[in-house]
């Protein structure tokens, strides 16, 4: 459903992506790991153009966009299909919870305002704040409010959510709600991209594991193949300097 063809990606002479190819498909939830630095975040970025790739090809369905020669149009159609949860949340501070869910709704998919609320107000009770809809984001604890950025990515019933190292902001008593809540969604069908450095979590979460370093794909698999009895040394090396 999602492939990416050959990514490279530069930040002046700091070369991030050199020649990412990786397959998604519907319903799988992958998960990516990788010491920090090694462009995890940037990939992700890439998949729905928030960082626009100097060199390769990102398809989703029928849609594909040649990175070297992007039309516009087809890059808010990528936006479209895709929605991103951020590591800092990113919630407008002066809209309410029931706002920051219903704005895309109403903006960008042209849904009447009383649309956007039943399904905002139907999703914000499915991730437990029912009775936070009109609270704004400064009255919520680290974990509502990345609760809320999961709402709102919902909310848009994309092809795909990109998580971006979702818990590692958050206090650790806060991560756990969190991760129940994109566990609860893994385990609803959504196809699901998630960077992160809970490895406990990606072991059970996802169906595929990849594991980056230096800007490539070096594994990727099964969890327990990637996490257990990885193939390669620079997986083994990771794996040994963090748990
Ligand atoms: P972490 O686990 O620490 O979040 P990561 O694997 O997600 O790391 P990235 O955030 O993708 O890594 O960063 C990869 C490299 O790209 C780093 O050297 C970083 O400094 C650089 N980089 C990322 N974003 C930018 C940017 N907007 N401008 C310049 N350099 C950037």
């Amino acid at each position: 459903m999602i492939l990416l063809k050959h990514i490279h990606k530069k930040f002046k002479n700091n070369h991030v992506l050199k020649g990412i190819d990786l397959e998604v498909s519907k319903g799988d939830v992958v998960t990516i790991i990788g010491p920090s630095g090694s462009g995890k975040t940037t990939l992700l970025r890439c998949v729905n153009y928030l960082e626009k790739p100097d060199e390769g090809t990102i398809s989703i369905h029928d849609l594909t966009i040649q990175t070297k020669k992007p039309v516009k149009k087809d890059i808010l159609q990528l936006r479209r299909r895709t929605a991103m949860v951020f590591q800092h949340y990113n919630l407008f501070e002066n809209k309410t919870v029931l706002e920051n869910v219903t704005e895309g709704l109403i903006v960008a998919q042209k849904k009447s305002k009383k649309m956007a609320r039943e399904i905002g107000i139907d999703i914000l009770t499915k991730v437990g704040l029912a009775d936070k809809i009109n609270a704004y984001p400064q009255q919520l604890s680290g974990g509502q409010k990345q609760r809320v950025g999961i709402a709102r990515a919902l909310a848009l019933n994309p092809d795909v959510i990109l998580f971006d190292e979702p818990t590692s902001a958050l206090d650790p008593e806060m991560v756990g709600e969190v991760l129940e809540i994109i566990r609860e969604i893994a385990s609803g069908g959504v196809t699901m991209m998630i960077v992160t450095h809970e490895i406990d979590f990606a072991r059970e979460v996802s169906n595929r594991v990849v594991f980056m370093d230096d800007g490539q794909i070096i594994e990727q698999g099964p969890p327990d193949d990637i996490l257990i009895h990885p193939k390669q040394e620079r997986t083994r090396k990771f794996l040994k300097r963090i748990m």
